[in-house]
């Protein structure tokens, strides 16, 4: 038996946002958009901006957000919602303004500071959300989970359904501008997370057709667009497998991969999915000896657990960390009663985990 859940409608395609009736979630928008002004460079805010105008739909927009959103981030956010008398959010971006967008809308429904959003799961409620994403990486524009960095550095995860988006909006053409780097990472991201589904002991057989039909796509499409960025069958075919990769993760989650990953990504500041790629091949031996049948369902476009590590080092030499053995330790207690480590098959004591970081 299982349980498939993710109520997030999806508009996937050329002009979406043209199209998209923005006028059923309200009445005043916030657009939460990153800082670096991609989403003017792409089109997708004149896009949303004139559809709302047409609409007569009125907006804020809210530029601040960073990559790695901080909690500072959200509660301004949070506030310039409230003081302004929005009554929705529209995110659009990476991953990152999409889910400072999730978190801005708890935080002015709830009235709550975004550091007392952690821990109150079903107490949470949210302002109408709706996603527009422009990299092809995260599938957060379907996902309940909010990855936010609070003071002290750390990534936490804010994760239940009711800060689902009620709606995604996917145009593979605003994604042509990403620059090469960010390409990679947010494409190795998505592989990342579809590997992640197929692993983690909550996979479902629907999860895995789908996250095992976009592996190939990754596989043909991504060394493709890394050196011809306006390729947009190639965009698409990745734009197509991120959002599967959210979809995916919504009912799977992510493995102890991701939860390594964070402290890499907090102090060395290596993209997220870049960071992923570091633990990806000694997760995936590990797994193997428990479930070689996950393994081999996963990878076989790559070929196996070596074609994966050739095919990462093909778009992202992996570089050599040398860890200090005071961030080993530090990095190692993130990771202590973590749920990501809890749905990975096999054990993980700290040993183990030290073990992993020491090899970096
Ligand atoms: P991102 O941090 O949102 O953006 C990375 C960079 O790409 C930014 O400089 C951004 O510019 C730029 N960019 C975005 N779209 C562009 C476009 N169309 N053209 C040119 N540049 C563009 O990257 P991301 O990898 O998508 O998101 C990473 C975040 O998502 C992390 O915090 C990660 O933890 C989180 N995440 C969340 C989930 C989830 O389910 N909620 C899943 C995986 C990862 P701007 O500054 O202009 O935006």
């Amino acid at each position: 038996m299982f349980r498939h859940f993710n109520p997030v409608e999806l508009h996937f395609g050329e002009n979406a946002v043209k199209k998209f009736d923005f006028s059923v979630y309200g009445k005043k928008a916030l657009i939460v958009t990153g800082k670096g002004g991609s989403s003017a460079k792409s089109g997708v805010l004149d896009d949303v901006t004139e559809r709302l105008e047409e609409q007569e739909i009125g907006y804020e927009i809210f530029g601040g957000v960073e990559e790695n959103p901080s909690f500072e981030t959200v509660d301004n956010g949070s506030d310039i919602f409230v003081n302004n008398g929005c009554d929705f959010v529209i995110g659009i971006g990476g991953g990152s303004p999409m889910d400072a967008a999730k978190a801005i809308s708890a935080s002015a429904k709830t009235g709550r500071k975004t550091s007392e959003l952690f821990g109150i799961g079903d107490e949470i409620s949210c302002h109408p959300v709706i996603e527009v994403a422009t990299t092809s990486g995260t599938g957060s524009e379907v996902t309940q989970y909010s990855v936010l960095t609070a003071p002290d550095g750390d990534k936490l995860g804010l994760r239940t359904e009711r800060i689902f988006p009620k709606a995604a909006i996917v145009d593979p053409g605003y994604t042509l501008t990403v620059p090469k780097n960010v390409t990679v990472s947010t494409g190795l991201d998505a592989l990342s997370q579809l590997v992640e589904g197929i692993y983690s002991k909550k996979s479902t057989p629907l999860c895995d057709a789908l996250a095992a039909d976009a592996l190939r796509k990754v596989k043909e499409s991504l060394p493709i667009i890394a050196e011809d960025p306006e390729n947009l069958r190639h965009r698409t075919q990745m734009a197509f497998a991120s959002n599967i990769s959210g979809i995916v993760i919504s009912q799977t989650g992510t493995t102890i991969v991701h939860a390594l990953g964070y402290p890499i990504t907090s102090s060395r500041g290596i993209r997220h999915g870049l960071a992923n790629m570091l633990t990806l091949c000694q997760v995936s031996k590990d797994v193997e000896k428990i479930e070689p049948g996950r393994v081999k369902l996963a990878l076989e476009p790559f070929g196996g657990i070596e074609g994966l590590c050739d095919f990462i080092d093909s778009l992202y030499p992996r570089p050599k960390l040398n860890l200090t053995a005071e961030e080993i330790d530090k990095f190692s207690e993130t990771l202590n009663g973590s749920g990501q480590v809890a749905i990975t098959p096999g054990e993980y004591p700290t040993e183990r985990i030290k073990e992993i970081y020491m090899a970096l």
